[in-house]
């Protein structure tokens, strides 16, 4: 299934997309999409709504160095034996088309294109990565927004990736997508600047839920982002950033000044 979050005439709803891009309609969702979906009856066209940011976890729990390219363009040796934590704010989320500003006390913010992960159930909690992968809601896309000098002068990442708008999600979850082995790609004004795959992942989804769910409880819309791919680099105001996953669409947000 391909669950969107919409706003509409009436308000906002979670909805079930059917049908392909512009052509698609959606059908309402009573409530939130976890457990079982109850329809509205209500269906709307594609081109009568707005797709917002499919969740709004919250927390946004991320993964660094995860991609071997991605440290050593970093400068790094090799990617860290046990997964690196840091978190977003739930603050830092925005959907589709939704712009990234870019902070007046950057000098350089980077795109990272990345595999989102959300959660499901209700309190997972020191799950083994066996039990992981029946704790997954769906997957989409997401950029990792970072501004990259604040993250080598601070020491830690929190205000580097912590900014308002500082993490697009979107444009929908999808809840039935084998991860294994996808395109993970992001272009910035159509020009290709990452080109990496899930396969390449150091830590698995599977063993970074686990990890991550032995440290706190995840609760269902939480987002897990999984690391980017080598190819990071800045985005300045005025360009449009791309993030495109196999099988879950593209995410594109329009980059402004403060
Ligand atoms: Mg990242």
């Amino acid at each position: 299934m391909r669950i969107v979050r919409f706003a509409h005439p009436q308000g906002m709803s979670f909805g079930v997309a059917e049908g392909i891009a512009d052509a698609a309609t959606v059908a309402q969702v009573e409530g939130h999409p976890f457990g079982e979906i109850v329809f509205t009856g209500q269906r709307w066209a594609m081109a009568d709504i707005r797709l917002l940011s499919p969740i709004l976890p919250s927390k946004v729990v991320c993964i660094g160095k995860n991609y071997a390219d991605h440290v050593a363009e970093m400068g790094g040796d090799a990617p860290p034996e046990q997964p690196l934590l840091f978190l977003k704010p739930s603050t830092a989320v925005i959907g589709p088309g939704d712009p990234i500003r870019l902070p007046a006390v950057s000098r350089q913010v980077d795109h990272e294109a990345e595999l989102a992960v959300i959660i499901g159930v209700r309190g997972a909690r020191q799950i083994s990565a066996e039990q992981a992968m029946a704790s997954v809601f769906g997957y989409t896309c997401a950029n990792d927004v970072t501004a990259r000098d604040l993250q080598k002068t601070d020491g830690q990442w929190t205000r580097a990736k912590g900014f308002d708008s500082f993490c697009p999600i979107g444009p929908w979850i999808e809840t039935d997508l084998d991860v294994a082995d996808l395109g993970v790609r992001c272009e910035v004004d159509g020009e290709l600047r990452q080109d990496g795959r899930t396969s390449q992942l150091v830590h698995s989804v599977a063993t970074l839920i686990s990890y991550v769910s032995q440290v706190m409880t995840l609760l269902p819309g939480d987002v897990l982002l999984t690391g980017t791919p080598a190819g990071v680099g800045p985005i300045t105001a005025g360009q449009t950033v791309s993030v495109s996953i196999d099988g879950l669409g593209t995410l594109t947000n329009p980059v402004l000044a403060a």
